[in-house]
């Protein structure tokens, strides 16, 4: 698994700091960016502000142009930004007001503000990237996030974001903000589990999220957001998949995809995985039906995180490869497959001996 720390050697610091590594040229392109000096093995010397950086990561390892945070006292940096990969996401909080069945990152109670540094890493990010923002849930720190929004798009107007939200914080009054952000920049990628508000509640674990999130869309429909419906496919809504599909078709045509996504294996998913994962392997009716419906409608579907083998051939076309980089594998029978360079495969922490019961190579 490609990791997303690297060891750094202890750096005097009193306040958390952004750096970016460049390794090409002498003269640092910004006042955050360190320029290597030497290389000796697992170790690279940088010069930050005529000071040694040290790093230490494997020589066929690239860090060049990454974004590091390093934080006081710490000899482990986060890689906010790898500049070779297209998968980074900042989680700039971990506080939640839901309790997803299947969460992959179970809320804390204490948050540590860190947009600026945020704001400072996006604004490093290589040419038209697209940057992810997760949490727990962004929009508890709205005011704080819609902030470093508007920072990066002065700074770096070619920068895209794809922010995932539970939908619960939008009010009327944030849709001006949320159109001068651009519908371009920003893609909001927003959980709806079910048309019944009850199973939907169920889910996110909170009475009258259904109805709240029904008013969030309202906000992003009026602001004339890009906006990524996702459903995870559960035990819990998988035969309401084609009730929900009908309600997209008449209440929520203005999205610009319906994204069916596999259950992760992490968290809360890992520990509901018996009574929550679908084996979409061998029964795909409900999926297949709810793709119809919307696509018969013109409304972009896609399935994520499905193996390619799990889906039958006539929707292979509808599941792109998008488990991220860092957090994918392959089992041994796909080494002879003939779709591996298109399938995305498996999350790192998903377990065969508890998974999909009908796979193989293509
Ligand atoms: S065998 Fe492996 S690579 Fe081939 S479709 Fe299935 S999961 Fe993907």
């Amino acid at each position: 698994m490609i990791s997303l720390r690297v060891q750094v050697d202890p750096f005097p610091i009193d306040e958390p700091l952004v750096v970016r590594l460049q390794e090409s040229g002498t003269e640092a392109r910004s006042q955050h960016d360190a320029t290597l000096i030497d290389v000796e093995g697992d170790r690279r010397e940088y010069n930050f502000q005529g000071f040694s950086f040290v790093v230490r990561t494997s020589p066929e390892e690239s860090v060049d142009g990454d974004v590091l945070l390093v934080l006081p006292g710490q000899t482990s940096a986060h890689r906010l930004i790898r500049a070779s990969s297209r998968h980074n996401t900042l989680l700039v909080t971990e506080q939640c007001d839901q309790l997803c069945v299947m969460c992959s990152q179970p809320p804390k109670k204490y948050h540590a503000d860190l947009f600026e540094q945020f704001t400072i890493a996006a604004s490093l990010a290589p040419q038209d990237a697209m940057v992810g923002i997760s949490g727990g849930e962004p929009l508890l720190h709205k005011k704080r996030l819609f902030e470093m929004l508007s920072r990066v798009a002065v700074e770096r107007p070619d920068i895209r974001f794809h922010i995932l939200t539970n939908g619960q914080h939008f009010e009327p009054s944030d849709a001006e903000t949320i159109f001068e952000l651009g519908r371009e920049r920003i893609l909001w990628g927003v959980p709806l589990y079910s048309a019944h508000p009850p199973t939907h509640d169920h889910i996110v674990g909170k009475e009258g999220a259904f109805a709240q999130l029904e008013r969030g869309l309202v906000t992003l429909m009026r602001a004339g957001a890009s906006v990524e419906l996702r459903t995870v496919v559960l035990q819990q809504n998988c035969n309401d998949l084609p009730d929900l599909a009908t309600f997209i078709n008449t209440r929520l045509g203005f999205i610009s995809v319906w994204a069916l996504m596999q259950l992760e294996r992490i968290g809360f998913g890992r520990m509901n995985w018996k009574f929550s994962f679908q084996d979409t392997s061998t029964e795909f009716e409900q999926i297949g039906r709810a793709v119809d419906i919307t696509t018969a409608r013109g409304i972009r579907t896609s399935l994520y995180n499905f193996p390619l083998c799990s889906v039958p051939a006539e929707y292979r076309d509808f599941a792109p490869s998008t488990i991220s980089d860092w957090k994918r594998k392959y089992l041994d029978f796909c080494t002879d497959c003939r779709a591996r360079e298109t399938c995305g495969g498996f999350f790192q922490w998903y377990s065969h001996d508890e998974g999909f019961a009908a796979l193989g190579p293509l």
